[in-house]
């Protein structure tokens, strides 16, 4: 079922009454039920979904740093924890959290019943810690909501086809969220957030920063691999390929959020650029004397999520790849005998905007921008809206901010919020 962008948008924009609901996901990520009082607020406002009439299912992340914890757990027991053990561990994160939201649930009144990803019929591949969703059989989600219950997935987590327990990798309740409304065929998949939206940039580096009101799937593609945080990349991949609607919103006021769907002439007329997103958490690897089918299948073999590539010479390619992968991605660099250097120096910086494909002077302003900082470029690269390039670390902050303010992103946000 597809929510066209004419329906969802302007109901929201013109602040007419919502159309007549049938089922909606709203997923709560983990400082949304980071202690137990914002638990209890996360339950009310699924009552309060519910009591407006419409079929809900809840989905959430582990409370506040649990996953972050137990990783840390996990390598403090073992250098290099096994990952199906590991999806063991993870998985129970989420299951705590959905266990105490149904209880909350329960207490206000209504019924409501949790279940971890695998009772809910996720069903993934059978990559431990980075599992993707193949299937979802949700049978037992609708007899539990024909029976008038809240429903509670546990977000992250799914039954491979060896059915083993995986997880989804980081910011996987996302997916799970996405998935779930493609299957239900919900009106409806709100991602609750503590900033309530997508922003022009991260505003914990650019205070300037502004909500943006609609972004289109492939900025989003692209500002999510860009690594702003706010969506897990494959989510958005999979509401795209499932026509899913979007609402980026806030966890704690009713103000609409950031609508993610099919881009439009009015998103394109709004503005050029819709944000500058940047990440600290990639490392560049250059390495010489590798043949590139050689190097990128066996990085492929060890499911490592290559981004940027760039040959600069005839023997020399670069790439980038996250640093969580830092440890295969040296042992695979190794096992090809390749001869191989490591920047972890370097952060990427990404300017996005689907309005870029027809707008000469983009790459001028950015990097005229750059050289008033005296802040050098490395390994450029570009998409029809998307041009990104890597500082020194040190200078990520300022060149965010300069760069916010050369493409006017504080006042043209503001406009299109109007
Ligand atoms: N708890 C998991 C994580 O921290 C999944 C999620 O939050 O979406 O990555
Ligand atoms: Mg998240």
């Amino acid at each position: 079922v597809t929510v066209s962008e004419s329906e969802a948008l302007p109901a929201v924009a013109a602040g007419e009454p919502a159309p007549r609901l049938g089922t909606v996901v709203m997923k709560f990520g983990g400082s949304s039920v980071g202690d137990p009082e914002r638990i209890r607020r996360v339950a009310a406002r699924l009552v309060a979904a519910k009591a407006g009439g419409a079929r809900v299912v809840g989905v959430v992340s582990a409370m506040g740093r649990t996953t972050d914890e137990l990783i840390g757990l996990a390598h403090q027991i073992s250098p290099d924890p096994d990952p199906r053990e590991l999806d063991m561990l993870l998985s129970a994160g989420e299951r705590i959290a959905c266990a105490l939201v149904a209880m909350a649930v329960g207490d206000l009144g209504l019924e409501a019943v949790s279940l971890t990803g695998s009772q809910a019929g996720i069903v993934t591949d059978t990559v431990h810690t980075k599992a993707r969703i193949v299937e979802v059989r949700a049978k037992r989600i609708h007899d539990a909501l024909d029976e008038n219950k809240i429903v509670l997935v546990a977000g992250f987590q799914g039954m491979s086809t060896d059915s083993d327990i995986t997880t989804l990798g980081r910011g996987g309740s996302d997916s799970t969220a996405v998935a779930l409304a493609a299957a239900l065929g919900a009106d409806a998949c709100e991602l609750y957030t503590d900033l309530g939206g997508v922003f022009t940039a991260d505003p914990a580096v650019v205070p300037a920063a502004r909500k943006l009101r609609a972004v289109g799937y492939e900025e989003m593609l692209e500002l999510a691999a860009a690594g702003a945080k706010v969506l897990q990349l494959r989510s958005v991949e999979l509401a795209r390929n499932h026509h899913v609607t979007l609402h980026v919103r806030s966890t704690v006021s009713d103000e609409p959020g950031t609508w993610i769907t099919e881009e439009d002439e009015r998103m394109l007329q709004q503005a050029v650029i819709s944000g500058v997103a940047h990440t600290v958490e990639e490392a560049v690897y250059r390495v010489h004397g590798a043949a590139p089918a050689d190097l990128f299948a066996a990085l492929a073999d060890r499911e490592v999520n290559v981004d940027t590539i760039i040959q600069t010479s005839a023997d020399v390619i670069v790439f980038s790849a996250p640093l969580d992968d830092r440890a295969v991605t040296a042992a695979t660099l190794d096992r090809l005998g390749a001869s191989w250097s490591e920047h972890d120096d370097l952060a990427k910086i990404s300017i996005v905007g689907a309005g870029m494909k027809s707008h000469p002077g983009i790459a001028a302003l950015t990097f005229t921008t750059l050289r008033e900082l005296r802040v050098e470029p490395h390994f450029i690269s570009t998409s029809p809206i998307k041009i990104a390039f890597y500082v020194p670390r040190a200078d990520v902050e300022r060149t965010v901010q300069a760069l916010h303010e050369a493409f006017g992103l504080a006042s043209s946000a503001e406009e299109r919020q109007a």
